[in-house]
């Protein structure tokens, strides 16, 4: 099992993650995209490969 983790610091709220992700794990809160069901993620890496900020890494959780 994996999980995106956000760099808040890099990330510019554009929304191409949350579009990106057909599991909608990713939602923008406030100023930021936030996993915000990260227990629905199945690593399939589209959001990584697709945030232009680079502000997306997947952690591997057992
Ligand atoms: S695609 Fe990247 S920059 Fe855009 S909202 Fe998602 S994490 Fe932030
Ligand atoms: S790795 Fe895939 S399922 Fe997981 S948050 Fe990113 S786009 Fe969604």
């Amino acid at each position: 099992m994996s999980r995106p983790i956000i760099n808040e610091e890099e990330c510019s709220a554009c929304g191409i993650c949350v579009d990106a992700c057909s599991e909608s794990v990713i939602e923008i809160v406030g100023d930021q995209a936030e996993a915000v069901r990260d227990e629905d993620c199945t690593a399939c890496a589209a959001c990584m490969e697709e945030c232009p900020m680079g502000a997306i890494e997947e952690i591997e959780e057992d």
